[in-house]
């Protein structure tokens, strides 16, 4: 393969072009110019341009088409008014009879109507030094579709590859089997070391870590050759990892289950796991993970996240926590944390679990930040009930609540019964919610002590309850495992 033949292609774009009547060419053409240098596109990617019929005789527009060498097209009103956009506006469809111009004439052009996701540029806005506006959206023409596969097209793979931690021991058999299968392997240098034993014979692509794409738009291109390809990734490789770009990549060129590649991920132990096994049990119970990586993530989406969590008593389980460049966040999220748990909630750091240079560092929300954090860590964060005993970090699984160590040994609290929801479980709640309620308290004193939403609580007061016995647990209910 050559080398040119790995950067992508340069982009195809259709623009969708608006404006003020009377609105100067050069207004026009500087609309188009930011657009493209917001896109860091080039003129000549320009291969289709379309506006709305009552432009067909716009005098600034016709005259930028013409110099540019480009035949625009005009849609009507209504085909313009059929394209679902992300930008509808009711004073453009007063006045031309549809919501959107540019974003859906570019839509129109680019022979993707239904493709909202296909607009590279929304709707960008330009006032010239007469006041006239040009507005100019960019959509991404239709790629090539994949052709079906057929028995002479040959069936090629990608197999995205979870390896686990980093040991070879906590890798699957699967994992292994689809390594070994594969031509080709894909993957972050370290990673593809960790296999090394594997590789003898295959083609090797190392990338670093900042060339997802490339690594999924690589994948593809050999397994359109009918090459079987493996894309390794640490941990799970749909947690964080190579999955969802690989699967943008396949969309953007039109895949389907039927096109002539396959498509199969392998499962593998998430940092979480790995790291919740080497402290103990802290995920017994509800936790989530959140990644303080904003290399394409808002702060504020982030620590809106991290904040509900926190208030909702999540464990959790802080991916990408702090970088050479990054090391702010981290801040952030313990002072986000600290608002809603108790500064001796504990915390625990791993670091390059089951690799060798594996550190367990236990610690306190309050003390967090002055541990040695890195690329390598995952954070785990304690809920208001984990605990840490003989060097263990366990979150209780709520056995408490139901049962009691007695003399006789672990017998079921009074009201409380095996098998059966709390007392404070759902049915015992709302009961308790009615009787509340009919003694007179109202719904927001309600609200506050039960630390829900108003509207909730009034829903569910609303609600006709089921006073009938329920039906008897059937065998199969309660055997379920883990219903405790
Ligand atoms: N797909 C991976 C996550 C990739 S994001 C998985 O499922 O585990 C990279 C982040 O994962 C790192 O910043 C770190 O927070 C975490 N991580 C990956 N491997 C780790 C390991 N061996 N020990 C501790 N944390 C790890």
């Amino acid at each position: 393969m050559s080398a040119s033949a790995l950067t992508p292609p340069r982009p195809r774009l259709a623009l969708g072009l608006g404006c003020d009547r009377h609105t100067p060419e050069a207004t026009l053409r500087q609309a188009v110019a930011e657009a493209l240098a917001r896109l860091g596109a080039d003129w000549s990617d320009v291969a289709a341009v379309a506006s709305i019929t009552l432009k067909a005789d716009e005098a600034g527009l016709l005259a930028l088409c013409a110099s540019q060498g480009w035949q625009p097209q005009f849609y009507a009103p209504p085909q313009l008014a059929a394209v679902a956009v992300p930008n509808p506006s009711e004073t453009v469809r007063r006045h031309t009879g549809t919501p959107s111009v540019s974003e859906a004439a570019a839509l129109l052009a680019a022979g993707r109507p239904h493709e909202m996701h296909a607009l590279r540029l929304e709707k960008h806005r330009r006032q010239g030094p007469d006041g006239r506006h040009a507005t100019v959206s960019v959509a991404d023409m239709t790629p090539t579709p994949m052709t079906p596969s057929s028995p002479t097209t040959p069936r090629g793979q990608i197999t995205l590859v979870g390896i686990g931690p980093g040991s070879p021991e906590h890798m699957t058999a699967r994992a292994r089997s689809a390594i070994a299968e594969a031509d080709t392997v894909i993957g972050y240098v370290t990673y593809i070391k960790l296999v090394a034993d594997l590789l003898d014979g295959k083609e090797v692509i190392r990338k670093s870590m900042t060339e997802e794409l490339d690594r999924a738009i690589e994948a593809l291109d050999r397994a359109r050759q009918g090459k079987k390809v493996a894309l390794i990734s640490s941990g799970d490789a749909g947690v964080y990892g190579m999955a969802g770009p690989t699967y943008e990549v396949l969309f953007q060129a039109g895949w389907t289950p039927d096109s002539g590649v396959a498509v199969e991920i392998v499962p593998g132990a998430s940092a979480l796991n790995s790291c919740a096994a080497l402290v103990g049990a802290p995920l017994t119970h509800d936790f989530c993970a959140i990644s303080l990586s904003d290399l394409l993530t808002p702060w504020p989406v982030i620590a809106r996240r991290l904040d509900a969590a926190a208030y909702a008593d999540f464990v959790v389980a802080l991916y990408n926590p702090k970088s050479g460049r990054r090391t702010r966040q981290i801040v952030e999220a313990q002072r986000l944390f600290l608002r809603h748990r108790r500064p001796d909630t504990p915390v625990v750091i791993v670091k390059s679990a089951y690799r060798r240079r594996e550190q367990i560092h236990f610690t306190t929300l309050a003390a967090m930040c002055e541990a040695d954090i890195g690329m390598l860590s995952t954070v785990l964060i304690g809920n208001s009930s984990t605990f840490v005993r003989a060097g263990r970090m366990v979150t209780p699984r709520g056995y408490a609540n139901k049962y009691q160590n007695g003399d006789e040994g672990f017998a079921t609290r009074d009201g409380e019964k095996a098998g059966r929801s709390l007392s404070t479980g759902l049915t015992g709640w709302l009961d308790t919610l009615q009787a509340e309620h009919a003694a007179g308290t109202d719904v927001a004193a309600l609200a506050l002590r039960h630390r829900l939403p108003e509207d909730y609580l009034r829903a569910v007061l609303a609600e006709p309850r089921d006073t009938g016995n329920a039906a008897p647990a059937t065998a199969a209910a309660t055997a379920e495992e883990g219903d405790a």
